[in-house]
């Protein structure tokens, strides 16, 4: 049975946008609240930049030669599961005395000082935010490092809320993180929503395993194939197309 367009159920965020979802013959519009959940690293925060500076830092403290900085962003290049795994590479390859742990521990104690958010996107949340939107974070990696990166960049006032893997103990693309994010804006993926992000296997493939639509960070590589709801190439551009379904309201994006 079709839901009348621009119904608010009860207890929830009023409805933006509309999916399509083909029933016995008719088209029924299925309500979408408006909840945006964004990835952090490399979607709100530019952390590859941040990354070359701290390598920089990292091969000039070390002594560890011309190359070492190159070095070190090839191997953050391979995406490794977690910096546990990319510091042991480290210490084995520079032959480092220092324990991984401590390597490592260093690492999160610098990297949140030198990633920024840019205005544009610190405002767009704002928008989104006096638009009616529940705007949230949800991200893996170790929780000091990632809420000191939200706190410092100026992310934690403009957002409603966020869920941390490190703190949860659970990673996406396991769609628990993603409904954790959802409550802690005071939201539930059941009434559906949207994510945001630059993975496709942890931010769109893991939205849309927890129901929600999605919008993928391609930074501008358009020719990768993709299963998202929308490509765009900085969050920005994703920002404005939440704004504009907002404005397009009972026509499905
Ligand atoms: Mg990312």
């Amino acid at each position: 049975m079709a839901e009348a367009l621009g119904e608010k159920p009860a207890g929830g965020i009023e409805p933006l946008t509309y999916g399509l979802t083909p029933a016995l013959g008719e088209v029924a519009w299925r309500p979408v609240q408006r909840l945006a959940l964004f990835d952090l690293d490399d979607t709100l925060i530019d952390l590859r930049a941040a990354f070359r500076l701290w390598a920089a830092e990292f091969a000039d403290d070390h002594r560890l030669g011309p190359g070492a900085a190159d070095w070190l962003t090839a191997l953050d290049s391979q995406d490794l599961p977690h910096r546990q795994a990319f510091f042991t590479q480290v210490r084995a390859h520079f032959t480092l005395p220092a324990p991984v742990d401590d390597l490592w521990a260093a690492y999160r104690r610098r990297i949140p000082s030198l990633v920024h958010c840019p205005a544009e996107i610190l405002d767009g949340l704002s928008s989104l935010r006096a638009d009616g939107w529940r705007v949230g974070i949800v991200t893996n990696g170790a929780a000091d490092n990632q809420s000191a990166k939200i706190r410092r960049t100026g992310l934690a006032d403009v957002v409603d809320g966020w869920a941390l893997s490190g703190a949860e103990g659970v990673r996406k693309p396991d769609a628990a993180l993603f409904e954790i994010a959802a409550r802690r804006c005071g939201a539930s993926l059941d009434d559906g929503g949207w994510m945001v992000g630059d993975d496709l296997a942890k931010d769109i493939a893991g939205g849309r395993d927890a129901g929600l639509r999605t919008i993928w960070i391609n930074h501008g590589s358009a020719g990768s194939r993709h299963n998202a709801d929308h490509m765009v190439t900085h969050a920005p551009e994703a920002v404005e197309l939440l704004l504009r379904s907002r404005r397009s309201q009972g026509h499905p994006l």
